[in-house]
């Protein structure tokens, strides 16, 4: 095919944005290619050379495509740069500069496949020399282009090629295109590109078998599987009358969701919600998932949360983010934001797809698959069947640090829906408008050692408030942020006066540390909410019999209340007030914000 029919194309497409009229110019354009054209075609209608999970960038600045854009229509670097700022779009100044040309090359006109593979070639030289390659190659492209080829080969390589074709209006065509166009042939075409996320794939076996080519497009490692997503519901005994009574609960982890492909042999690759590579990010999810998992191959789900290092609690998804996207102190980084993964589905295990499994096999499955390790656990998961299971539940996740819970339906139905979003899975979140207001003075009662970095120091501190009604000291969290290197060095030689053998009596707590305290020492911390807590006794049984008050993130501000003794810190009633007015902020808990 010619470069200049697929330009026509371009712009037809450009010129409408209505959905029906793209689709009948796929359609014909579709028809016209032959089959092992197909795939480069679709890719390039997408701006992009290959399926984007693959990663393939073409690598070249700003700068250098308008280096090109002089050199090819040998015009002075000036002209290109005074046409930039009137138009603001390199592809239509190379439009307009293009015809000053005395000349063009002479040569045959540009075909889809050699413009394709010159820009393959753009992407794939790297290293030293590669810039001048890569202008070399654009250089030899744009000269043989005419005007309109070479405004659309300069978007594109500047990544702004912007057709506005949808994926989704390109699975509708194809089921036009090679097939009846039907509610069932549109479904099989978008189920095809869900397994495989690769719709150049997809075009390439509708065009040559039809729709029983699909069938054969499996679940592959290393090709990633466009994921499951999530309804949401206001309340949960809406969701569980949603669900008949009976639900898998899980604790919605707020991390990032990682599809992690293990092979038999070879490196892992993990993937991003959106289908990005994202393996470079997280080196010690690589190597720790292959002893982690005990059946390879295998393509496993769950959310990367960032974990403080001291308390073994979770972080709050902000520090996760930090991961994302970097290139360079990637080292120092694993070791200022751990993360773990949290697995909950599997859609293969060895030979086997589990996708079309029922959840209950799934998650048996990745039970039976998963070794807990330091860095990937299984995602907490409880079976409920009424609402105050439920309930309990959820504080339970909100307690661990996690942002609500995921429901997850047990009824036959419920095989791993590809890229779609449906009531199988269904999000509950509790959404705080106020970080808490204010900080709390607590009571140092304990300390834990810690690991790693801060070996041989504490890495944590236990920290209760004052209950006159009982005099005792009733534990509410456990920090192990906000402390600097110089603060953490000190705090054994501060401690160590209030050092006691064995828990004092005035001390309540479920939890055990390495070094107990007599209540003393007073600190601020602040955090971003109090919690219902399984685990702290504060305040126990005066918001529900079985429940404490916990912080959650708590964090030490950096100062000592050295003003204060250990009778005139925060008290229960104070936390139990804290924790009312921050109830009344709380916007009544509903199922999520925007879009996912
Ligand atoms: P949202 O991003 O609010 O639409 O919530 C859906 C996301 O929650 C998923 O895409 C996952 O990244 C994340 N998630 C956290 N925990 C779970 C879980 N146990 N099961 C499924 N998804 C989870």
């Amino acid at each position: 095919m010619q470069f200049a029919d697929l330009v026509a194309e371009y712009e037809r497409l450009e010129a409408t944005s209505k959905r029906l009229e793209m689709r009948a110019i796929l359609v014909d354009l579709l028809r016209k290619v032959d089959p092992n054209q197909l795939p480069p075609l679709v890719y390039l209608m997408q701006g992009e050379l290959r399926p984007e999970f693959e990663g393939v960038e073409l690598g070249v600045a700003d700068s250098l495509a308008a280096r090109a854009v002089a050199l090819a229509t040998h015009a002075p670097e000036k002209a290109v740069t005074e046409s930039l700022r009137r138009t603001g779009d390199l592809g239509t100044t190379a439009e307009e500069l293009a015809p000053k040309r005395a000349a063009r090359l002479e040569g045959e006109p540009l075909r889809v496949d050699e413009v394709y593979s010159g820009l393959t070639r753009i992407a794939t030289s790297t290293g030293e020399g590669s810039q001048e390659l890569k202008i070399r190659i654009l250089v030899e492209l744009l000269a043989r282009a005419t005007p309109g080829e070479a405004k659309y080969i300069v978007r594109f390589v500047l990544g702004k090629l912007r057709l506005g074709v949808r994926e989704m209006t390109i699975v509708d065509a194809l089921s036009f295109a090679f097939a009846d166009g039907s509610k069932e042939a549109r479904a099989a075409v978008e189920a095809a590109y869900n397994r495989s996320s690769d719709l150049g794939l997809v075009a390439e076996k509708v065009a040559r078998q039809g729709l029983k080519g699909l069938r054969q497009i499996g679940i592959e490692v290393g090709r990633p599987i466009r994921p499951m997503l999530a309804e949401r519901s206001p309340d949960l005994a809406d969701v569980l009358k949603r669900m008949e009574g009976r639900a898998a609960l899980e604790y919605k982890y707020d991390g990032l969701r990682v599809q992690a492909h293990i092979p038999a042999s070879g490196p892992v690759k993990l993937f991003s919600r959106r289908l990005e590579q994202i393996s470079a990010q997280f080196p010690e999810l690589i190597a720790a998932l292959p002893s982690s998992i005990r059946r390879r191959p295998a393509i496993v789900e769950g959310e990367c949360v960032p974990v403080d290092p001291e308390t073994d609690e979770l972080r709050p998804f902000q520090e996760v983010s930090r991961r994302r996207g970097r290139k360079y102190d990637l080292e120092r980084l694993q070791e200022e934001v751990p993360v773990r993964l949290f697995l909950f589905d599997v859609l293969l295990e060895g030979t086997t797809t589990t996708v079309d499994e029922p959840f209950p096999e799934r998650r048996r499955c990745l039970e039976g698959l998963v070794k807990d390790t330091e860095r990937v656990r299984l995602a907490t998961q409880r079976v409920v069947t009424s609402l105050s299971e439920a309930e309990r539940f959820f504080e339970e996740a909100i307690a661990a640090g996690c942002e609500g819970v995921m429901a997850k339906s047990l009824a036959d139905g419920s095989t791993y829906r590809a890229g779609a979003r449906g009531f199988w899975w269904i999000k509950y979140k509790r959404e705080y408008t106020h970080a808490l207001a204010d900080s709390i003075d607590g009571v140092v009662v304990g300390a834990f050692y810690g690991h790693g970095r801060r070996g041989g120091r504490y890495g944590a501190l236990l920290l209760a408030v004052y209950n006159p009604d009982e005099d005792r000291f009733e534990s509410f969290c456990k920090v192990g942020s906000g402390f600097d290197d110089a603060t953490l060095e000190a705090l054994p030689h501060k401690l160590k006066p209030y050092e006691v053998k064995e828990r004092p009596e005035s001390i309540v707590t479920e939890l055990v540390p390495d070094v107990w305290f007599r209540p003393a020492v007073v600190l601020e911390v602040r955090g971003a909410e109090l919690t219902l807590s399984p685990i702290h006794p504060a305040g126990k049984g005066l918001v529900r019999p079985d429940a404490g008050l916990a912080l959650r993130f708590p964090r030490f501000t950096g100062r000592w209340r050295d003003d204060k003794d250990a009778e005139t810190a925060t008290t229960t009633a104070e936390l139990l007030s804290l924790y009312r007015s921050q109830v009344r902020q709380i916007s009544k808990p509903s199922g999520g914000e925007g879009a996912p």
